[in-house]
């Protein structure tokens, strides 16, 4: 006798979308086994609520109720024993990136490293390349990593391209965040504007690739409050991106309060880590799935029994603009 799940509607932004069906987006750090269990201390979440035998089954419930075509987790530790099976047989495709020196190897009985992963569905789009990247700071690699897949459209012919990342945490590490996302972004920007598909002018128009580049969406943990300089950065990139939750805001232009909500021994922490980007010129957001009430959340915070992960997930909807711009 488990609390009801947490019930969150779609906020409609009235952009209609001319396009048959948009791109269902989810973005999601669904906490690391592991990491739950053996490092974050969450001292309001029961034990019993964190483990495994019934928590995989909130976290997949909470993707199949999205049912997104693109879905890009953070802290996957059970991949190849849950995630990549039964997603697998749900008709998704996907990549898993660990990282390096994952925390989740210091834990007792883990079960591997944790890392991000990729799932498309396959029956939409099909697979033209995969990068696996390995995040430099400052020269230096890092143990944060991203996936980059260049994905196209079997009905319409369209290409775009879908990163997933999680920059490193905690306070102190905001230059080291920035200096990733710097990496990151100099990465994208060469995987977009690179042509995996030898493809002459005519055809890159209409698939939508442009002289700008092919289209993009980068979903991640970035770790960082909109005020820190990564921020900024994927704000301003040459790339054109904008971010999809600002939709909800009233002035169109504020990050929601919130994307992650935990009680540690260290006290509480309420704070937007998590992102969508996208081509501005590319996409158009048609929806976006809201963040739940501080009631709904409840007073112990996350995770919780109706919520299997301290960071909410993210949803939206993105649609081609009508036709593939092209700037000469
Ligand atoms: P990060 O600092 O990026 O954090 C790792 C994880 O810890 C994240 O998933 C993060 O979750 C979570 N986290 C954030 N804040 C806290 C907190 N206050 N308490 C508990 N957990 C928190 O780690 P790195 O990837 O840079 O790795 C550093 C760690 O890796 C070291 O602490 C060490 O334990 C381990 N390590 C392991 C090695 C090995 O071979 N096994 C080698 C070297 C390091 P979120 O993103 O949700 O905030
Ligand atoms: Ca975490």
């Amino acid at each position: 006798n488990r609390p009801p799940r947490l019930h969150r509607d779609f906020m409609m932004t009235g952009a209609c979308s001319l396009q048959s069906a948009p791109i269902r987006v989810m973005q999601w750090n669904i906490l690391a086994q592991a990491l739950g269990e053996g490092k974050d201390g969450f001292v309001r979440c029961p034990m019993e609520a964190l483990n495994w035998s019934e928590r995989k089954y909130l976290i997949l419930e909470e993707i199949l109720t999205y049912k997104p075509d693109v879905l890009c987790l953070q802290e996957v530790d059970h991949y190849f024993d849950t995630f990549q099976p039964v997603l697998a047989s749900l008709g998704y495709q996907s990549s898993f990136c660990p990282k390096p020196c994952s925390p989740c190897l210091d834990v007792h009985n883990n079960n591997g490293p944790d890392g991000c992963a990729l799932f498309f569905n396959r029956r939409r789009f099909q697979l033209l390349h995969t990068a696996h990247l390995r995040l430099s700071a400052m020269m230096l690699k890092t143990n944060q990593v991203a996936i980059v897949a260049t994905l196209r459209c079997r009905f319409t012919g369209r290409v775009f391209c879908v990163a997933v990342t999680h920059l490193k945490a905690r306070s102190g590490w905001e230059a080291f965040r920035s200096a990733q996302g710097a990496h990151l972004l100099q990465q994208l920007c060469e995987l977009t504007t690179q042509s995996h598909t030898e493809m002459d002018d005519e055809n890159r128009t209409r698939v939508g690739e442009t002289k700008d580049g092919i289209p993009l969406v980068v979903c991640g943990d970035f770790n960082a409050e909109p005020s820190e300089e990564v921020y900024r950065r994927f704000m301003t990139s040459p790339l054109g991106l904008d971010s999809a939750y600002k939709c909800l805001s009233e002035d169109g232009n504020t990050e929601p309060p919130y994307t992650s909500w935990k009680i540690r021994p260290s006290g509480e922490s309420r704070s937007t880590l998590d992102y969508i980007w996208y081509s501005e010129r590319a996409f158009q957001v048609d929806a976006v799935l809201k963040i739940p009430s501080e009631e709904q959340i409840g007073p112990d915070r996350l995770p919780s029994y109706h919520y299997p992960s301290d960071h909410l997930s993210l949803v939206c909807d993105l649609s081609f603009s009508q036709k593939p711009h092209r700037f000469m």
